[in-house]
């Protein structure tokens, strides 16, 4: 199978060999570091580190994708923010000081914004792993716009602005969407195959879904235009309340958590005439547990569902085995084995469906949420 070839059919909602097992969000394991000899922080600040992490998922689980960075802290650094790389590797770097903390209105992207901090670093990274491996799926990733900016002045302080000055918010969500738009088109220069923005932050639980359009509809639609990549858009948590909203913006894809039913969610993607391909959704606490035979259950359950890009749920937890990894590429290729795919295609054909049951969602500590949480709790 042309790996390659494979997820771009799938990105474009062709008929597909196999569903893609092909992450889109961050695989960054402890068992990967320790077999390449590539740690954090190491592999944050080192161009062939990153490669060696990025790429084990790949060769030691069988993932049909190589993925870098594995943080969300690299565009706030770039924009001058101070980041502690932390010297552990199941901890990701975290922001400990901004020059925009408490201050929407100073807002602005720098000039050597590209330039600076370990922006460089993946450029060359994606470089590399692109002449090494022609054949493989490269994914890569930055912070989505409204994330940014909550990381920038402080997600409490943004909170407390979206009730007094939602104008200024715009302004600010426009400004950060200047500076991820950059990014992507250094990306467009890099021959990736996908990329994931990370947006935890306009998760219903943060961002009112009353308020997605107002504020970040028409800043998410921009950076979605300037990608001549696949682009996916991935936001934590329950986002069964903004599905509308987030299949409608021009996305290749949208990642979700298992605490969306998938199913719900082509139905709704079927409703919008959406060509966003739906992304995940195996729990990461399945993975993490190494609960092969959940992760085998989950997977057939999303493939039923009409998942088009099979994978974990949210950035996998760095001390989850490769073997669950592996696990869930196995179910896959298990699914097509055994001719499972006639459910999919029944339940594809019948998309007037209505979900016949609830699913209840887990209480999962992920990492784009953690990252959320620990913003500015060392000021
Ligand atoms: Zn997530």
């Amino acid at each position: 199978m042309n790996l390659i070839d494979n997820l771009e059919d799938a990105f474009k909602g062709k008929e597909v060999e196999k569903v893609p097992a092909a992450s889109i969000v961050s695989v960054a394991l402890i068992e990967g570091m320790e077999k390449a000899n590539s740690g954090f922080p190491e592999s944050h600040i080192n161009a062939e580190k990153m490669v060696a992490l990025g790429e084990s998922a790949h060769k030691y689980a069988g993932l049909e994708s190589i993925n870098i960075p594995f943080d969300l802290a690299i565009e706030a650094e770039a924009m001058g923010c101070e980041v502690d790389l932390r010297d552990a590797n199941e901890h990701i770097p975290e922001i400990t000081s901004s020059p925009y903390f408490d201050d929407l209105e100073s807002v602005e992207v720098n000039d050597d914004f590209l330039e600076s901090g370990r922006i460089p670093v993946v450029a060359e990274a994606c470089q590399i792993a692109r002449e090494k491996y022609t054949e493989v799926p490269l994914i890569a990733g930055q912070i989505g716009p409204f994330t940014l900016l909550g990381q920038i002045v402080g997600i409490e302080y943004l909170m407390k602005c979206l009730a007094t000055n939602p104008e200024e918010v715009k302004r600010g969500v426009d400004k950060c969407a200047d500076a991820v738009i950059e990014v992507v088109k250094a990306y467009n220069t890099l021959d990736i195959q996908g990329d994931c923005m990370y947006e935890p932050s306009v998760a219903a639980d943060l961002l009112p879904p009353e308020m997605f359009d107002d504020i970040v509809a028409k800043p998410l639609e921009r950076v979605a235009k300037a990608a001549d990549f696949n682009i996916v858009l991935h936001v934590c948590g329950d986002t069964t309340p903004i599905l509308k909203n987030s299949l409608n913006l021009g996305y290749n894809g949208f990642s979700f958590e298992d605490s969306v039913n998938a199913k719900h969610a082509n139905k709704v993607k079927y409703e919008l005439k959406s060509n966003t391909q739906l992304v995940g959704n195996v729990a990461t606490d399945t993975l993490f547990k190494g609960d092969l035979e959940g992760v085998r259950q989950e997977s057939f359950k999303a493939l039923d569902r009409g998942i088009d890009i099979l994978g974990s749920s949210c950035c996998v937890p760095p001390g989850t085995p490769l073997k669950a990894i592996e696990a869930m590429v196995k179910a896959r290729d298990e699914y097509y084995e055994k001719g499972l795919d006639k459910t999919r295609q029944i339940n594809e054909d019948n998309l007037s469906w209505t979900p016949d049951y609830i699913d209840i969602p887990l209480p999962v500590a992920n990492i784009c949420e953690m990252q959320t949480l620990k913003t500015y709790k060392t000021i």
